[in-house]
């Protein structure tokens, strides 16, 4: 297959419209592989919001980025179609079923054509109305990494809040509890029912004192044998990584995982069968010096390289 016209690389990385990773805008989705989409919305936070800027500052962050792996040697682009394709035209920004109405419909369109999402979110809201697009056919296993479970059943009276879109994905047949695993998990919480849920629904939660105890090699051999040969998808909520280094974000946590840490973790989920997945809750408002949607926008860049490794490998590529 031609790699799409990838010219954006070699032009100074300071000029020209933004795009995630410098990759070409495309509004048409057909024939790609890969598409990278922004999802910016944050009408599913209770406190701190600004999620909704996250997806133009990780793409601006994006530029820094660059084609080959610096420990696989991979390179997506070389392996697979991949387009920036804009964010999802939210119509209902101030109704949270009816943006998430708007996700979803958008979403199938990018699941008809056969390719994978790449996500950037947006609040973790964002993940529920996506795997209704995805995982209609057959329920996903999912790999979280995060520092909460995202498993409550409502927040002040709401069920669809950017900490119940799990709990509703098991309910809704689309998420199969037993092949998840929750990474990171962590701080204090008023009621125990998430973490609660989480674990009597079948799930792997590994907080994150027993995974500084595994270390990043075993949780890896953990999270492959939850996953297993199913399709699987990946969710990356920012608030994963401690707050001293992605302050910007709405529920920071201290005691997170080091961006080597979550880098080395991404690495080691190479060869699962990813259906698509998504970097949420950046908040920029949070952190005027840039840092979390650099480590959002890098997160992706580690993401892609995997999914693109599946695809290519799926149909034979690589
Ligand atoms: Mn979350
Ligand atoms: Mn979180």
């Amino acid at each position: 297959m031609k790699a799409l016209d990838y010219s954006g690389m070699h032009a100074p990385r300071y000029m020209g419209i933004s795009t995630f990773m410098r990759t070409p805008f495309v509004s048409d989705v057909a024939g790609l592989d890969i598409v990278l989409v922004g999802v910016p919305y944050d009408g599913g936070v209770e406190n701190r919001g600004g999620q909704r800027h996250g997806p133009r500052e990780m793409r601006n962050a994006s530029t820094m980025l660059r084609t080959i792996h610096h420990v696989t040697r991979f390179n997506p682009y070389e392996n697979c179609r991949i387009a920036d394709i804009g964010d999802v035209p939210i119509k209902a920004v101030y109704d949270i079923r009816g943006a998430h109405a708007d996700i979803t419909a958008f979403f199938k369109k990018v699941h008809a054509s056969g390719a994978v999402p790449l996500s950037a979110g947006g609040d973790h809201s964002i993940s529920l109305p996506i795997l209704r697009a995805i995982a209609s056919d057959e329920p996903v296993g999912m790999i979280h990494i995060d520092a909460h479970t995202d498993t409550c059943d409502e927040e002040l009276g709401e069920r669809y809040t950017h900490g119940t879109p799990f709990r509703r994905a098991v309910e809704e047949g689309l998420l199969d509890p037993e092949r998840t695993i929750q990474i990171g998990i962590r701080g204090a919480q008023n009621s125990t029912e998430g973490w609660d849920y989480s674990i009597e629904s079948g799930m792997r939660v590994i907080f994150i004192e027993e995974f500084v105890e595994m270390g990043v090699d075993r949780v890896v051999t953990e999270a492959r044998r939850v996953a297993g040969d199913g399709p699987v998808y990946l969710s990356f909520d920012i608030d994963g990584l401690d707050p001293a280094f992605a302050p910007g974000t709405g529920t920071p946590e201290i005691g997170g995982l080091t961006p080597i840490e979550a880098q080395r973790l991404v690495r080691g989920l190479q060869g699962l069968k990813f259906v698509g997945a998504d970097v949420v809750e950046v908040s920029p408002p949070f952190d005027p010096s840039g840092n979390t949607a650099l480590l959002g926008a890098t997160m992706m860049y580690e993401i892609l390289c995997i999914l693109a490794y599946s695809v290519s490998r799926a149909d034979g590529r690589s």
